[in-house]
C-alpha cells in the first residue's frame, strides 16, 4: 500500500496542468441556476472527458422534474467503470449548477483565470474544483491500479442548488443509489481538505397566514388588521420560541458553533397590498390589510423529530389566538428534509478519514452542514447511508463575488480520494 501510496500521489502531481485546464474549461460553462443553463452541455464535456479514459456513458434528463422544460432541460451524466474483478462500486456525486453571479466581481465569474495558485469562477469553490478533483483522482488511479476491483462511478447531476429534485432525487428514483449498485459515496462539496462531512440538520418551511377583515384606512375599527395579528405572532415567538430554540443544543459537530442549536429563519412577511410596481408612480389605497403570510425555514437537528418541530409553531399560534380576539390563522407546510448523519465508523468515513491523515499528516475533523445538500436524497430515497461530504475549497466562498478554489487544495484532495480508491476498490498487490 505504501508504493502504491506515493506512485497514486506522483501520478496526481503530473496532473496538475491537467487539473488546472479542467476546471477552467468547467468554470467557462456557464451552468447558471436558476433558469439551469448549459446543463446539455456541461453533461457532453464531462461525458467526452470520462469516455476517452474507458468509463461507460449515461445521460439522464429528469423529464417531468420541477424546472424541467425543452428550454431548460434538466440534464444528468453518470459514468461507469467497471474494474477486472468483482468488488463495491465508489460514486463521486458532483452538481454541475452555480449560482447567480451578483455583483461585486473583480474577476470574469465565467473566465477561469487562474492568478497566485487559485482559480477564479462562479463555482470554483461550490463545486467545479470538487468535481475535477474527482475525475483527475480516479484517472490517476485507474492509470496506477489498472486491475482494481469493483467499479468507479463520476456523476454530474443538475439542481443542488435548488433542492436537487431534476438531479441527485430523480437518479435516487431510478434506483442510481440503490446500496445494491452503489456502496460508497463522496460528494466534493467544499469543505475544506481536512474535515469530512458527515450530514446535515434537517429543514422544515412553512407558511404562515393571518386573517383580517378588509376597511377604509380612515376607520381600521370597521375592519381587522391581519398585520398586528401576524406582529403578535412575532411577540410571541421572541418571548418564547426563539429563547426554546437557543437552549436546544446538539450532539452534532455542526459548523459553524452558531448552527450547533435549532435555529428559525423569518424568510419573509407580507401583509396588506403587494408592493407597488417600480415604474409605477402613483400611491396605494387606504385598506386595512386582510392577510399577512409569513413564510418561515426552521433548521433541526436530528435530536428533534419532525412532529415535535410542528407541534413547536403551532403551540405558538394557539398561546396568541388564546390571548387576542378574532385571531384565526392557516399554517402550511412547504417543505421538509429529515437530517441525515453518517456514522463515523461507516467505511466510507473510516477510509477517507485514513487517507486524509496519510495526505495531510492530521486527523480530520469531523462536520455538519448547517444548511442541506444532495447527501438528503441519497439518504431517503436511495437509502443508501454510507454516505459523505469530502472536498476542496472554503465553504465561506459559497455563492460569493470572487469565488475561487486553489489548485495546491485540489491536488491535496485529489490525492485523498485516489487513496481512498485504492483502500475501497483493492491495490492490485491484494490477493
Ligand atoms: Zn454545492
Amino acid at each position: 500500500m505504501v508504493d502504491v501510496a506515493s506512485r497514486l500521489r506522483e501520478a496526481i502531481d503530473a496532473k496538475r496542468d491537467d487539473l488546472i485546464a479542467l476546471t477552467q474549461d468547467l468554470l467557462r460553462i456557464p451552468t447558471i441556476n436558476p433558469p439551469g443553463d448549459c446543463y446539455l452541455e456541461i453533461c457532453e464535456y464531462l461525458a467526452n472527458r470520462l469516455k476517452t479514459h474507458g468509463f461507460e456513458i449515461e445521460m439522464i434528463r429528469a423529464n417531468g422534474a420541477v424546472g424541467d422544460s425543452d428550454r431548460y432541460p434538466r440534464w444528468n451524466v453518470i459514468a461507469r467503470r467497471e474494474g477486472k474483478r468483482v468488488g463495491d462500486c465508489v460514486h463521486f456525486n458532483s452538481h454541475t449548477d452555480v449560482v447567480e453571479t451578483g455583483r461585486g466581481w473583480t474577476f470574469d465569474p465565467f473566465g477561469g483565470e487562474l492568478r497566485d495558485g487559485k482559480i477564479y469562477g462562479r463555482g470554483a469553490c461550490d463545486m467545479k474544483g470538487g468535481l475535477a478533483a474527482s475525475i483527475i483522482a480516479a484517472e490517476a488511479f485507474i492509470e496506477t491500479c489498472p486491475d482494481y476491483a469493483g467499479a468507479i462511478e463520476i456523476s454530474g447531476t443538475a439542481d443542488e442548488e435548488s433542492g436537487g429534485l431534476g438531479g441527485v432525487a430523480h437518479l435516487a428514483e431510478l434506483g442510481y443509489f440503490d446500496p445494491a449498485r452503489v456502496q460508497h459515496v463522496i460528494i466534493p462539496e467544499p469543505l475544506n481538505k481536512d474535515r469530512i462531512c458527515l450530514g446535515h440538520r434537517g429543514v422544515w418551511w412553512a407558511q404562515i397566514e393571518t386573517f383580517g377583515e378588509i376597511a377604509h384606512g380612515s376607520m381600521p375599527f370597521l375592519g381587522d388588521c391581519a398585520v398586528r395579528h401576524m406582529g403578535a405572532v412575532v411577540s410571541e415567538m421572541e418571548e418564547t420560541l426563539f429563547p426554546a430554540l437557543a437552549a436546544k443544543r446538539t450532539e452534532m459537530p455542526v459548523v459553524p458553533e452558531g448552527a450547533k442549536q435549532s435555529t428559525l429563519n423569518i424568510n419573509s412577511l407580507h401583509g396588506g397590498q403587494d408592493e407597488l410596481p417600480v415604474d409605477f408612480t402613483g400611491f396605494p389605497s387606504p385598506t386595512v390589510p386582510d392577510s399577512c403570510r409569513m413564510v418561515i425555514d426552521r433548521r433541526f437537528l436530528l435530536e428533534e423529530n419532525i412532529d415535535d418541530v410542528q407541534r413547536e409553531i403551532g403551540d405558538v399560534l394557539e398561546a396568541v389566538q388564546a390571548k387576542r380576539e378574532n385571531f384565526s390563522y392557516e399554517l402550511k407546510e412547504m417543505h421538509r428534509v429529515i437530517p441525515t448523519m453518517t456514522d463515523r465508523n461507516a467505511p466510507v468515513v473510516q477510509t477517507v478519514s485514513r487517507a486524509v491523515e496519510a495526505v495531510l499528516g492530521t486527523q480530520p475533523d469531523y462536520v455538519v452542514s448547517p444548511g442541506t445538500y444532495d447527501q438528503k436524497h441519497i439518504a431517503r430515497i436511495g437509502r443508501l447511508h454510507n454516505c459523505i461530504a469530502y472536498g476542496p475549497g472554503i465553504l465561506d466562498l459559497a455563492h460569493k463575488p470572487d469565488e475561487y478554489i486553489g489548485v495546491d487544495d485540489m491536488i491535496d484532495s485529489a490525492k485523498v480520494m485516489a487513496l481512498s480508491l485504492a483502500d475501497l476498490l483493492g491495490s492490485h498487490e491484494r490477493p
